[in-house]
């Protein structure tokens, strides 16, 4: 390490030894700071190894898998979930995309993504984050190598080179856990990453996303819509129990004004985005507003600590990308580290995360980039760039080596992928 490598800790005094354990601290090999479906992911996917881990959660376990949301999430994150044994929990209670239509606002052609496209039993899946979560959590309750801190919250960092020392606040009481290796997996606004200073690119989007759950008049027949209108893209996916998630893109100001509509013109304003495909649309769930940024770390290392997850980045929720790189964070990054376990090295060093940052960074700037360029290109009302891209959805669903790359690329199936990834899917399509 040089003298101007930033660090996440302050360094310990010189004359002040590292404090002596008391019965109730920890000292693991892992230290992972946020219990969402990423850090659990790595929580689950460290277990095998036997390392000591400590997941440190701010909230309650029940609060932390309460959230009202659904995800589309890829065959990878699928094939990483099956890789961890967790299918049987997971597959029963998910939707399956049977198809993946893709639009132009009222321009009649259709891009028709289907599983045949990739020889897959899906194009992507429905998933709810308590589904998820509860399978993390009854996952990670049957290793004893791993301490699931909940209701705790990271108090003072101390560097003392070969280790960080870190105060957590527990229910209990305060305790230290000792660790060479830190990871942020705590989210968006992590507070990890603002300690250690790590500088990130990215804008905000002149736009927000609203959610909503819907209940159809007639069967989703298990098809996702993604339609661009120039405001921004309009999604409806298909939920299990008949259920739909909208994720509808537009300006800010237009989502404030939607989000306060009285419940029919609210529903109006969104059929007349949407059509009329499954009849009578029901809201279930009030709706909510969430802001959109893209974001990428400069570094998703430094000496001692990690980032994952939107502790590393974050997407415009286009195409359903953010999540799904973060669960594929978290299998790379499980892979590096149980592969430097095994060999001896110092889980925390350079050396070692340097490998998971070159792995990851990259592909993650690829679905940025991807992701930024969708939504600019079809919010863009110039007729040259209109005439381009309605040409370029011909060519999509005309050209199937493109249109498989595409999928391939959304699906987490183009670049490195995760071995656990690799075991799941080989594991299952064996079984059947
Ligand atoms: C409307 C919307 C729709 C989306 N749809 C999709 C989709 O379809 N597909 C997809 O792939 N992605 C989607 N995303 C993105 C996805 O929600 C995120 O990428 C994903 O939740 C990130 O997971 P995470 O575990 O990294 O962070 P989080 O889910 O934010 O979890 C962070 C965890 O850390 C805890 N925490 C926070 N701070 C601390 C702290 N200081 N100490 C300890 N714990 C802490 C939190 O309590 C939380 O449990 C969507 C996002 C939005 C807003």
């Amino acid at each position: 390490m040089t003298a101007t490598t930033p660090q996440f800790s302050s360094p310990a005094q010189s004359d002040h030894p590292q404090p002596a354990l008391q019965p109730a601290d920890l000292a693991v090999e892992v230290a992972i700071v946020g219990g969402g479906i990423v850090g659990l992911t790595l929580a689950a996917a460290l277990a095998p190894s036997g390392m000591q881990i400590a997941v440190i959660e701010a909230q309650t376990a029940a609060a932390a898998a309460s959230r009202q949301r659904a995800y589309a999430f890829s065959l990878t994150s699928a094939d990483i979930f099956k890789g961890l044994g967790l299918w049987p929990q997971v597959g029963p209670h998910i939707c399956h995309f049977d198809q993946v239509q893709l639009s132009d606002g009222d321009y009649g052609k259709v891009v028709r993504f289907l599983p045949s496209d990739l020889g897959t039993d899906a194009v992507y899946y429905g998933a709810e984050h308590g589904v998820l979560m509860a399978a993390l959590q009854g996952a990670i309750a049957a290793f004893p190598n791993i301490h699931y801190l909940c209701s705790a919250t990271l108090g003072t960092t101390h560097d003392y080179g070969e280790c960080t020392v870190a105060e957590v606040n527990t229910p209990e009481g305060n305790i230290t856990v000792r660790s060479p290796l830190f990871v942020a997996a705590d989210g968006k606004g992590s507070s990890l990453r603002q300690r250690a200073g790590i500088g990130s690119l990215g804008w905000r989007y002149r736009q927000s996303c609203v959610t909503t759950v819907l209940e159809p008049e007639h069967s989703h027949q298990n098809t996702a819509y993604e339609r661009f209108w120039p405001s921004g893209p309009f999604a409806i996916l298909p939920l299990p129990g008949q259920r739909c998630q909208v994720v509808w893109t537009v300006p800010h100001a237009e989502a404030e004004a939607i989000l306060h509509l009285p419940e029919a013109e609210f529903m109006a304003e969104l059929e007349q985005r949407y059509g009329g495909q499954m009849g009578q649309l029901r809201r279930l769930t009030a709706p909510a507003m969430f802001p959109v940024q893209l974001m990428q770390c400069d570094r998703y290392v430094l000496p001692r600590l990690a980032l994952v997850g939107d502790a590393a980045h974050s997407c415009h929720p286009v195409g359903g990308q953010g999540l799904n790189m973060g669960i594929r964070d978290a299998a790379a990054l499980a892979e590096v580290l149980t592969a430097a376990h095994q060999q001896g090295h110092d889980l925390g060093s350079l050396t070692v995360l340097r490998r998971y940052d070159r792995w990851r960074r990259l592909e993650n700037w690829v679905i940025l980039s991807f992701t930024d360029g969708l939504t600019r290109i079809f919010s863009n009302r110039l007729l040259p760039v209109v005439v381009l891209r309605r040409s370029g959805l011909w060519i999509l669903s005309h050209v199937s080596p493109l249109k498989r790359l595409a999928l391939r690329l959304m699906t987490g199936r183009l670049g490195r992928v995760p071995r656990l990834a690799q075991m799941g899917r080989q594991g299952y399509d064996s079984a059947l």
